[in-house]
């Protein structure tokens, strides 16, 4: 057809399939089968309390190294994981890990923390979550107290009811609830007081500019007030300088967790970093030997 137009014509073909779209059925298709290739794995981010500089809980964080793309990030695949139903199956993965990591841990004669564990809102709206984590601190022997869930508030938005009648039955388990990424979504504070919620997580996206920016500094200010006027313990992620350190203790703020104290690190290393007592020294934040 091109060929009887003449030589000197150029036909422009539309592709059935743009560049995104076709990277997007790759992932989809790497990712259907990546947790029975055992492609999935955790990596664990200290959490430091400023009072006593030590290491209270690890957050577990998704890592996807797959044969086919390599290692992704759970920005780019956790939102394909949630279209495709997978999360649901992922978060219980990631859960039983997470659970069965800390208590062996514990059994090793490490001083207990507790495992923070990110859950997708679907997680929540599927309505199975207070039977799967109970099932989950059975199976791995996991005192509830050190499991630590992870909610954003797009889930307090949707589905109040439910989803508040479910927090309050994992409340009962004995976990920890926190809110994470706090005021990124869509802040009605009114959730805040419904919702028992024991800890606050302030978005890195306020601490990032946190001492040249007066408005961050503002709402960091005003995250810490309200936390602690609702009796909530609050953390600040992404911290990742001494300035920003100083601050975040300048206003009261309780734990931090980012890139000045570690990175997310394989459990291996985050064993070391505990069993040796790494401490957060606030005057001048270099590390040191909390215990002896
Ligand atoms: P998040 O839960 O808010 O986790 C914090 C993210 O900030 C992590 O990115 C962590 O590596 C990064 N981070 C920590 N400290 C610093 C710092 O000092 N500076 C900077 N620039 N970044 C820092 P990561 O591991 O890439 O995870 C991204 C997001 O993916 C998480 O945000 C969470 O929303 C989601 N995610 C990760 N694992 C899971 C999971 O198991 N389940 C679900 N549903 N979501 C997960
Ligand atoms: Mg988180
Ligand atoms: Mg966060
Ligand atoms: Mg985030």
């Amino acid at each position: 057809e091109a060929k009887s137009r003449g030589r000197n014509t150029y036909q422009f073909f539309e592709p059935v399939l743009s560049a995104g779209v076709l990277q997007r059925l790759v992932m989809e298709n790497a990712l259907r089968g990546a947790m029975e290739r055992n492609e999935l794995l955790l990596h664990y981010q200290p959490q430091v309390d400023l009072g006593s500089g030590g290491i209270c809980a690890a957050e577990a964080l998704l890592r996807w190294r797959s044969a086919e793309l390599g290692l992704v990030s759970p920005a780019d695949f956790i939102p394909v994981a949630e279209e495709m139903g997978l999360i649901i199956s992922i978060g219980e993965w990631v859960l039983r890990t997470a659970c069965a990591q800390n208590k062996a841990w514990q059994d090793a004669g490490l001083p207990p923390i507790r495992v923070a564990v990110n859950v997708s809102a679907l997680q929540v709206l599927a309505g199975t979550l207070p039977g799967i984590v109970a099932e989950t601190l059975r199976d791995t022997g996991l005192d509830p107290r050190y499991l630590e869930l992870e909610l954003t508030e797009s889930v307090m938005i949707r589905e109040v009811e439910a989803t508040l009648s479910q927090v309050i039955e994992l409340k009962r388990l004995g976990v920890t609830i926190s809110l994470d990424d706090f005021g990124t979504g869509y802040s009605s504070l009114g959730y805040l007081s419904r919702f028992p919620l024991d800890r606050l997580k302030i978005d890195q996206g306020f601490v990032r500019n946190i001492t040249t920016e007066p408005k961050n500094a503002a709402i960091a200010r005003a995250t810490v007030a309200l936390s602690q006027g609702l009796g909530m313990v609050v953390i600040a992620e992404g911290v990742e300088t001494e300035g920003q350190l100083r601050y975040l203790h300048s206003i009261g703020c309780e734990e931090i967790q980012g890139y000045l104290f570690s990175r997310p690190v394989p459990p291996e290393e985050l064993a070391v970093m505990v069993g040796q007592g790494k401490a957060l020294s606030l005057d001048g934040t270099e590390l040191e030997s909390a215990r002896t």
